[in-house]
């Protein structure tokens, strides 16, 4: 056991200011009704030795933790009459043989509060922490009154006391209060609504803000360090304190995630408070004095406390936050329908990284691109399948998007890279003269592209011009100068490159025309919509014939019925792809698909 007669001592480590700074906030951070773990032990202890049947541990911000030995009177509600609480902040020992007695407190009752038990003995210990700091005091009451106390319980008290002010801070960092913020964690936050339920509550508002998605904030703490990170979410928890009605508690639920229980009923929310909420978080912060905003999210759900233990209320309320985040409105309240469906995403990723580590789910599927001019097919598009073994079929548009959000992207692309490149080698070995496309995401346009292609093209001996590149338009208007770049060393291996679903991003034509592109892919959205409306066929024509007067080779994809291959016919097309060739089919069976291939069908006639 560590002493402190001496009044200070000093510790590696806990020195100074920043455990006077710990303790201040503990002290703002602890109200009453909140439980430290460990204090229970050390009161009981303090209880028993001392056979007194109510302990209390007051802090020196005033609030107090309570412990009743007492059978008979559990849960009586508590509070210290103030001059005792002033008395022990004197920092000595402190003994009221009979508190009716006694002048110095002019015969006022020890607690005060509705109907408390009527006591007659006081003694207090000062508490201090490991680093000699005062933090507060224990005390032990009883009923009757006592002769003071001997040595030995003096001891006995002094021993509590000590252990108490041990356990006081690493109880709360252990058990209650992120070493960071100094807000109380995830775990004091279940505790406060299981004390809650105890009290007879049975509905909770929660709140739950969210300050970055999580693999974003990864990113950050990455490039800007985690001191910067630390007082960031001290500054923002500043700024959702500052709008929390009074007497409400903030806790921090995760690196980047804050949660509270807030007064008053489910029942109506108050759309303005919340957006103030939302708008204090968009201000830019000004953070160690580099200047940064965040994207919050602010979810809110109305919690049965009853049903407590069976759920997780938390990540309930963080699915809506984390909808919020990319809703204009910033804030929203937990819907069912939005939970499943994060729910399902979550559980399609994990699958998914699964799935790209043994590849025996995973498979290319290859949909030929004909050339107008000659009818042949001059290359393929790789197209990725997976076949989940409870879920069936995964449709691209769905795991698509995941991979990318998820983080998987580069490995799915390497894998496609590594099997479409294997194929085409083995197809070129075989005597298919082909060209083979492959998708690719806005996460694989980084400087290393260029490396991987070299490196795979290298390894199945298959020639770099025989290969293209398919990026949406979507993905090349989000990034810009950075990608011109790396595309035009593309380019310069020898690789095409097609700007993919043209006509979905809204840019205009001659935006393109500075990527270093060589084809352009029409979106089949216009495409397929050609059989029932002239105007999309208008739109169609103008843009092949647009395309064409930049320089690039024309392809319309999704040419699904002879009637729409008929009329891209005479358009400034160069390429079609779509049902009404082929779909997209398993490896085996191309070869057996080109042998059957009529060019004749295909083929532009002259004239
Ligand atoms: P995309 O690159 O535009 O590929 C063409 C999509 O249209 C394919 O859908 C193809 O099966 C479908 N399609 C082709 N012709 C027709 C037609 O005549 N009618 C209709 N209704 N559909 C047709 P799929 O395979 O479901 O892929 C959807 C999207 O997923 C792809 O669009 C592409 O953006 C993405 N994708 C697929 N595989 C990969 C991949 O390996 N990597 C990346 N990054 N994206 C991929
Ligand atoms: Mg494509
Ligand atoms: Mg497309």
């Amino acid at each position: 056991m560590i002493g402190h007669e001496s009044g200070s001592m000093d510790l590696p480590g806990a020195s100074g200011s920043g455990v006077d700074d710990t303790l201040s906030r503990l002290g703002d951070v602890l109200g009453d009704g909140f439980a430290v773990p460990g204090f229970d032990a050390v009161a009981r202890l303090a209880a028993h030795s001392l056979h007194v049947p109510l302990v209390c541990l007051v802090l020196a911000s005033g609030s107090a933790l309570w412990f009743s030995a007492d059978a008979h009177r559990p849960d009586a509600p508590h509070a210290l009459h103030p001059r005792y609480i002033e008395a022990t902040r004197q920092g000595q020992t402190q003994v009221v043989a009979d508190i009716e007695a006694d002048p110095r407190f002019g015969g006022a009752p020890l607690l005060t509060g509705p109907g408390p038990a009527r006591m007659r003995f006081f003694a207090s210990e000062p508490v201090y922490t490991l680093a000699g700091q005062h933090v507060g005091a224990l005390c032990v009451m009883d009923y009757s009154p006592r002769d003071g106390l001997n040595e030995d319980e003096r001891a006995d008290l002094r021993d509590a006391a000590r252990l108490a002010g041990t356990g006081l801070l690493l109880g709360s960092y252990v058990g209650r209060t992120d070493p960071v913020t100094l807000l109380p964690h995830r775990n004091a936050f279940f505790e406060d609504l299981r004390a809650r339920r105890r009290g007879g509550e049975h509905r909770a508002w929660l709140i739950a803000v969210d300050v970055a998605p999580v693999s974003r904030f990864g990113a950050f703490i990455r490039a800007m360090g985690h001191a910067y990170a630390d007082e960031l979410m001290r500054d923002v928890a500043a700024r959702v304190q500052v709008w929390m009605p009074e007497h409400t508690h903030l806790y921090q639920v995760g690196t980047s995630r804050f949660a509270a229980i807030l007064p008053g009923s489910p029942d109506t929310i108050d759309a303005t408070r919340m957006d103030e909420l939302v708008h204090r978080l968009r201000q830019p912060f000004d953070c160690l004095g580099i200047p940064l905003s965040i994207q919050p999210g602010v979810g809110l759900l109305s919690l049965d406390i009853d049903e407590l233990d069976g759920g997780d209320p938390l990540r309930l309320v963080m699915s809506a936050s984390h909808a919020a985040q990319r809703s204009v409105q910033g804030w929203a309240v937990y819907e069912p329908s939005d939970d499943e469906r994060q729910r399902q995403e979550f559980f399609l990723v994990t699958e998914l990284a699964a799935a790209l580590n043994d590849h025996t789910e995973l498979d290319l599927h290859y949909q030929p691109r004909v050339d107008l001019a000659t009818g042949r097919c001059v290359a393929v598009e790789a197209l990725a399948r997976w076949q989940h073994p409870t879920q069936g079929a995964i449709a691209p548009d769905r795991f698509i998007g995941l991979a990318e959000k998820a983080g998987l992207m580069r490995s799915l692309t390497g894998w496609v890279l590594d099997r479409g490149l294997a194929q085409l080698g083995a197809w070129q070995r075989a005597g298919l003269d082909l060209k083979l496309s492959i998708n690719v995401s806005s996460s694989d346009l980084a400087g290393e592209l260029v490396d991987r292609l070299r490196e795979a093209a290298q390894r199945h001996a298959v020639a770099l011009e025989a290969l293209e590149l398919e990026v949406t338009e979507g993905t090349l208007l989000e990034h810009c100068d950075a990608t011109r770049q790396i595309l035009a060393s593309i380019r310069a291996l020898g690789v095409g490159i097609a700007i993919d679903d043209f006509g979905t991003g809204y840019s205009n034509l001659a935006s393109m025309r500075d990527m270093p592109a060589t084809s352009l892919k029409i979106d089949q959205s216009f495409v397929r919509a050609m059989d029932a409306s002239p105007h999309d066929g208008a739109i169609v024509r103008s843009m092949a014939a647009l395309a064409r007067g930049l320089g690039f080779r024309v392809v319309v994809e999704g040419v699904e019925t002879a009637a729409i291959f008929a009329s891209v016919l005479d358009m400034a097309c160069d390429e079609v792809q779509g049902y009404h060739v082929a779909r997209p089919m398993a490896a085996a069976e191309l070869p057996g698909w080109l042998a059957r291939h009529d060019a004749m069908r295909f083929r532009r006639r002259a004239g």
